[in-house]
């Protein structure tokens, strides 16, 4: 079912407490963890407590959650005291995407270029 749980999603199983993460905030909708392999200073993914494959469906089904990563990301970024920051939603094989429980990545502390690769 969308949005329940998934038993073979590694970012359910952040949310529900049985695989560790760095979590750095906490809401009722969403959860944001240092990534394991991080790609600037700050680089923090916002994930939402329910599971869609994407931030598209995720938007679809539940933009009240999809406007509350949007939120937490800038809340990370103050934070760390970013003044600038670079929120990313790969979405699909073709652009990166590796998990696929739909996320946010928040990078920050270095300068960025445009455009990405
Ligand atoms: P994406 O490629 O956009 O799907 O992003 C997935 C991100 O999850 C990558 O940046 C990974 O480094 C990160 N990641 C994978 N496993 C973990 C983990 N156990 N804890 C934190 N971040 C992870
Ligand atoms: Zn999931």
């Amino acid at each position: 079912m969308p949005g329940e749980p998934q038993d073979d999603c590694l970012f359910c199983k952040i949310v529900a407490g049985h695989v560790p993460a760095t979590i750095v905030r906490e809401t009722e909708t969403t959860v944001a963890f240092r990534d394991i392999n991080p790609q600037a200073p700050t680089h923090v993914l916002v994930i939402p407590r329910v599971h869609y494959r994407d931030a598209a469906e995720l938007a679809a089904a539940e933009p009240a959650v999809a406007a509350d990563i949007l939120r937490e990301a800038k809340a990370v970024a103050d934070e760390d005291k970013l003044e600038s920051y670079r929120m990313v939603f790969n979405t699909g094989s073709g652009a990166g995407q590796t998990v696929w429980h739909a996320h946010a990545h928040v990078l920050g502390g270095r300068g960025m270029q445009w455009p990405p690769g």
